[in-house]
């Protein structure tokens, strides 16, 4: 399989190229050159596979240049019991990624939050760590891994990091603006080849030293500079592998359709099923769903897509939701405009210079229906009353994210055809947001057996002021 960039760079790379770097030479995202058609005696051979075999099956569509016996072992060691806390401690091991009916045959939580991390990041992280590993030892190479975080990406990327040989992780966080629980997560690691950074400053001042770093081509070509960001196309494959396990699993015959609920921030998740629905799962809706930061419903509503500026965006009890731009989005345009890089170069001109574009006048938007994806938006008191009406009805306790996918879903249910089940992604453990759950229920989330004790573990955290050079000279010490 061979990818090329949304924006019609020339290159066709394969993709272990693509793994270690970042966006197109053009600025661009890379796609792969088709989305492989899945046969129906596929899906009926797919049905009863454990969570690695499927995963083996549905990736090595995408990855051609691994040979098979090795992608078959990095699957089996990624999607293991070991890794995910609740098939270790649930009743059937090989549950990677169990199902919670709300209501049977109806509404369900999709149960993505059960790795390290406690949030669905590590469904894609936790490969992607692998792989690197993987395709750098074969080279005889070395990757340092620069990122800023607000919260879920960081932790994910060092525990997917942590231990691996030839690879590095120096994460900028915000001083002091996470949660106890994020904090801990974050800075008890004591793995060597994982350093953090705490700013003192906001996230966009760790985002902002990341893009200069990153911008100083020197810098990064000699200290071989990667990123582990939410456009990275191995990060999607591997998250549409459970759009096929939620479909198997809540559903008995491949006759049968599906809906999702995915609580929406850099338009990664849901561009996974997407691909999935592409690819022929029987997928009858993708429902988007955002906080009051509604940049997307926006576009699905009324054709123009307008990124707001880091300033205007909302601080919100759904953090990983507070986006100002979906990164990813451009990929979903490329589909939407025909395939045709010229009108995705064009269009994301405006969007880099600042601007916005509207589709509101084109066949485009009259088209958008066909994509099967339809929107909505919750508030903080849409979630709080959504904690508490999940908790008394079904005695489940469900993070603001979560509550903010059931909140819309709950909304679009009676448009589904009938016998259709509604799946809500679950994307975090309401542990991380203890002070939210606290608002909503009155009492604390329960915190896993194996995390308990977290936030007593010494900690060990460079804070830095938020000043480039002084990060490059930290990083050059240690790359
Ligand atoms: C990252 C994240 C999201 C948003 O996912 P995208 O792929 O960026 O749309 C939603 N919920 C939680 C808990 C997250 O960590």
């Amino acid at each position: 399989m061979k990818y090329f960039s949304t924006r019609g760079h020339a290159a066709r790379p394969e993709f272990c190229d693509i793994l270690l770097g970042g966006l197109a030479p053009d600025g661009g995202l890379y796609l792969p050159e088709s989305f492989p058609a899945v046969s129906r005696a596929e899906l009926d051979a797919w049905r009863h596979l454990p969570y690695a075999d499927l995963a083996f099956e549905i990736l090595s569509k995408f990855i051609t240049d691994i040979p098979a016996d090795d992608l078959r072992d990095i699957c089996a060691r990624t999607y293991t019991a070991n890794i995910y806390r609740h098939a270790r401690t649930g009743d059937d091991p090989t549950r990677i990624v169990p199902l919670r009916w709300l209501e049977p045959g109806k509404l369900g939580l999709l149960a993505l939050s059960n790795g390290p991390t406690l949030a669905f990041k590590d469904m894609a992280m936790q490969l992607l760590g692998n792989l690197f590993e993987y395709v750098l030892t074969k080279r005889g190479e070395t990757i340092n891994i620069l990122g800023a975080t607000s919260g879920d990406t960081g932790s994910a990327a060092e525990y997917a990091m942590r231990g691996k040989s030839h690879v590095k992780v120096f994460m900028l966080s915000p001083h002091g603006k996470m949660s106890a629980f994020q904090r801990a997560q974050m800075y008890s690691l004591a793995d060597e080849n994982i350093f953090n950074i705490a700013v003192t400053g906001m996230f966009d001042d760790a985002q902002d030293i990341v893009k200069a770093v990153s911008s100083d081509a020197a810098f990064k070509a000699r200290h071989r500079i990667g990123a582990v960001n939410s456009i990275n196309w191995a990060r999607i494959a591997a998250q549409v592998v459970y759009y096929f396990h939620g479909y198997f699993a809540a559903t008995s015959s491949n006759a049968q359709q599906v809906a999702f609920c995915v609580p929406t921030g850099n338009f990664g998740n849901i561009f996974a099923g997407h691909v999935a629905r592409c690819m022929g799962l029987p997928v009858a809706r993708l429902i988007l769903a955002t906080n009051e930061n509604d940049v997307l419903g926006e576009f699905f509503r009324t054709g123009v897509y307008r990124p707001r500026k880091a300033s205007e965006t909302h601080v919100t009890s759904s953090p990983s939701m507070d986006i100002s731009k979906a990164s990813n989005f451009e990929r979903f345009i490329f589909d939407l405009v025909d395939r045709n890089p010229a009108t995705v170069a064009g269009l994301w001109k405006e969007v880099d210079a600042g601007g916005a574009f509207d589709l509101s006048d084109t066949p485009f938007f009259t088209r958008l229906p066909e994509f099967g994806i339809v929107s909505g938006t919750s508030t903080h008191a849409d979630r709080l009353a959504t904690i508490r009406e999940v908790h008394a009805r079904h005695g489940v306790m469900i993070d603001p994210h979560t509550a903010d996918g059931v909140k819309v879903a709950s909304r679009h249910a009676a448009d589904l055809p009938d016998g259709v089940p509604l799946l809500v992604m679950e994307t975090a453990q309401p542990a991380k947001f203890a002070d939210t759950l606290r608002e909503a229920l009155g009492r604390d989330p329960e915190i896993p057996a194996d995390l308990q004790g977290l936030e007593a573990l010494p900690q060990r955290v460079e804070v830095m002021p938020p000043d480039v050079d002084a990060v490059k000279a930290f990083i050059a010490a240690r790359a």
